[in-house]
């Protein structure tokens, strides 16, 4: 039965960034079939009751299992978080893991309102039945995840079928890094891509290590490195570009590249601030990710999407380096793009009927003078009351609509966390 969203106030996304007040959404199956001003018609009735109605977040970057290492290895830079915490816990985790701690990720991410995430990590067949169990829309990167794996044409076939559990799953081909991949990974990640015409993501010029790193050893910055190896002769996403010169970004606005930036991962790691106005002005297409939430260290893309506008804001002394309707545009319909949706990231007819509804109601997003300004700079992720994901209502007024039990996931999460023993790594 058709579903019908009345008295909201729309915020569309569309070209215009049009905002619709006193408005409705029509949705047929997975689809928005009407968005205008309210209007009578026969359906399941929701009264949005004067609350915001918008698109669904977009999630570019994430490690969803890694929700089991939260708070795990707090003040230490990257390197030191990466190779003496993360990965002799990654060494401790055991088939079936990484779906309690990707399923604990992705009920955090519904709650906050976002309603598509890139995953990339361990065992993401596990992560697979995680997005099929909760109801999420997934991209989920396989390839070279820790940098060991063996690419060929086989070795792929062979892990998109492992992942191919639903409509709601797409994959993205993945090399973890530079620094922990070799150039034939690339290689292989680009004959696939355009074989399959799929988009690809690595890490890159996330800290100056990195970039020091592979300079002393190839002479080249991580993106001119990038570039040599063919890796944007198609699509991609570049996750972090922190360390990025005028050289790097000359190169970048020749591709289909988009970047997902992550502003708290990079501010807690000490990596750094990434300059998203320079990207911006030289029109790169650039998303939002959480990260993991080992060093976020929640999914919450409010949060992201402030430090996206005022970070700018504060570095260049100027307010308007990155609007919030930019930061509005890179938590949605540019998220969208960067993962190869054209039908996704607005509320417009023939778009996914993937939809939040914001409480206006609470005094932190009182009076409304501004609706981008308050969602971007007032608004928190408990004041998402509704999450609706190809046109099914899976969070709505605290309480999940999914095929599974939020008490039981954090049992699990918590009993891998006491076998792992974190207290004595
Ligand atoms: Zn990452």
């Amino acid at each position: 039965m058709k579903i019908v969203i009345k008295n909201a106030i729309i915020v569309t996304m569309n070209q215009n960034n049009d905002i619709i007040n006193n408005g409705q959404v029509e949705i047929d199956n997975n689809t928005i079939t009407y968005v205008g001003n309210n209007r009578e018609v026969k359906g399941e009735i929701i009264d949005a009751q004067g609350n915001i109605i918008m698109p669904g977040f977009v999630n570019t970057h994430c490690h969803l299992a890694m929700t089991l290492f939260r708070g795990y290895g707090e003040n230490s830079n990257f390197k030191n978080w990466w190779l003496d915490y993360m990965r002799p816990l990654e060494e401790k985790l055991e088939v079936g893991d990484c779906y309690y701690g990707a399923t604990l990720g992705i009920l955090e991410l519904i709650k906050n309102g976002v309603t598509t995430v890139a995953d990339f990590y361990l065992h993401y067949d596990e992560t697979a039945r995680a997005v099929v169990d909760t109801g999420i829309r997934a991209n989920i990167g396989i390839g070279a995840i820790t940098g060991r794996e063996v690419l060929s044409e086989d070795f792929l076939n062979n892990e998109l079928n492992k992942i191919s559990l639903c409509h709601r799953i797409k994959p993205i081909l993945y090399a973890h890094s530079l620094y922990s991949c070799d150039e034939s990974q690339f290689l292989e990640l680009n004959k696939f891509a355009q074989k399959y015409n799929l988009i690809k993501s690595t890490h890159a010029s996330e800290t100056l290590m990195e970039v020091g790193t592979i300079y002393n050893k190839y002479n080249k910055t991580p993106i001119a490195l990038l570039e040599s190896y063919g890796f944007f002769d198609s699509p991609c996403i570049l996750a972090h570009c922190v360390h990025c010169d005028k050289e790097d970004i000359e190169i970048m606005k020749q591709y289909d590249i988009s970047v997902a930036t992550n502003p708290s991962s990079n501010l807690i790691l000490g990596s750094g601030i990434a300059p998203l106005y320079s990207f911006i002005k030289n029109n790169i297409n650039v998303s939002i990710g959480t990260d993991g939430a080992a060093s976020n260290n929640n999914l919450n893309m409010f949060k992201e999407m402030y430090l996206a506008d005022n970070l700018q804001a504060g570095v260049l002394n100027q307010a308007q380096a990155v609007t919030t309707i930019d930061a509005l545009k890179m938590a949605t319909i540019r998220g969208a793009i960067a993962l190869g949706y054209n039908n996704l990231g607005r509320i417009d007819n023939g778009f996914l009927a993937d939809i939040i509804m914001i409480d206006v109601h609470r005094p932190n997003m009182q009076p409304i003078n501004n609706v981008f300004n308050n969602l971007v700079n007032a608004c928190e992720s408990n004041n998402v009351v509704m999450t609706m994901i190809d046109g099914k209502i899976v969070y709505r007024n605290d309480k999940f609509y999914c095929n599974v039990d939020y008490n039981n996931i954090v049992n699990h999460c918590n009993k891998i966390i006491e076998r792992i023993d974190t207290k004595n790594i």
